[in-house]
């Protein structure tokens, strides 16, 4: 008789590699089934219990329609901390995290920061709590994202002050003023859409991740003209950018009059972030 590993490999094995499918299995396993990995390799399908079972084809056939697994079982690690995720966010990325550790690096002490378009608020929270001195905004035009985000900072016990708000309309004499602003706007292109995987394109907000092609660089240049007056004096603007816009996004910032422009990369070479002080 085959094992439950065995078992779920031949359901998904049109669908996803063995390499995939022994990290899904294991995720499944652990995090929704509290099945262990023996259970997992020596033990059989038949051998569960119907509630069980009925679970792991409930998880299956989700996985067979490409939906993320951190949508399935409802949360990924960013950070180290867990967030809540759903289709109303984006999935944090290994990226983002890298962002959030420059930040984190660079600055320290009572610092007022701003995270616009903070979805599940992975980068507003993780800078709250690695620094724990620091008042931290996030904003986002997004009412469910707001949802999440709330959840995420309530049950991580950070202090992030979360408000609706769209960059692109703002109430009139908002005075508020930033040490640091920080945002990972939608940045794939329509053109990109090609390359993307089912996961992402069909699953996670669009909102959240287009730009139309004609003006892929709105986000930027909204953000930047913003930041250009909301932040302190010597304050700083960091951007998670499109890797094939480094060069484009650093001149939005010398237009804007910004100063210490940098175009920084990722763990894979492609340029990921730009930095600049006002
Ligand atoms: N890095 C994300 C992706 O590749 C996109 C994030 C964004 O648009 N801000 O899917």
């Amino acid at each position: 008789m085959e094992s439950l590993f065995t078992y779920i490999r031949r359901q998904l094995d049109t669908q996803y590699s063995v390499t995939e499918i022994k990290s899904l299995a294991s995720i499944i396993c652990s995090d929704s089934l509290n099945i262990s990995t023996i259970e997992l390799y020596t033990g059989k399908y038949t051998d569960l219990s119907a509630d069980k079972a009925q679970k792991i084809q409930y998880i299956l056939e989700r996985l067979l329609h490409h939906e993320p697994i951190q949508y399935i079982i409802g949360t990924t690690i960013f950070c180290n901390l867990t967030f809540k995720v759903t289709p109303d966010v984006l999935i944090p990325r290994p990226e983002t995290e890298e962002l959030v550790n420059l930040i984190t690096h660079e600055n320290n002490g009572k610092v007022s920061i701003l995270d616009i378009g903070t979805g599940s608020g992975c980068i507003a929270i993780s800078l709250n709590k690695n620094l724990p001195e620091a008042s931290v905004t996030g904003w986002d035009i997004s009412k469910k994202a707001l949802k999440i985000a709330t959840y995420n900072n309530n049950n991580i016990k950070t202090n992030v002050n979360f408000k609706e708000r769209d960059i692109f309309n703002l109430p009139p004499n908002t005075s508020e003023q930033f040490d640091i602003i920080v945002s990972n706007p939608p940045y794939v292109t329509e053109k990109e859409k090609e390359e993307m995987q089912p996961e992402v394109l069909y699953h996670e907000p669009s909102i959240a991740l287009f730009v139309e092609d004609n003006d892929p660089l709105r986000y930027y240049r909204r953000i930047a003209k913003y930041a250009s007056k909301a932040l302190t004096t010597d304050g700083k603007l960091y951007f998670e950018i499109n890797q094939h816009f480094g060069k484009e996004t650093a001149e939005i910032l010398q237009k804007e009059h910004f100063k210490e422009i940098r175009i920084l990369k990722d763990f894979y070479q492609n340029d990921r972030i730009v930095a600049a002080v006002r």
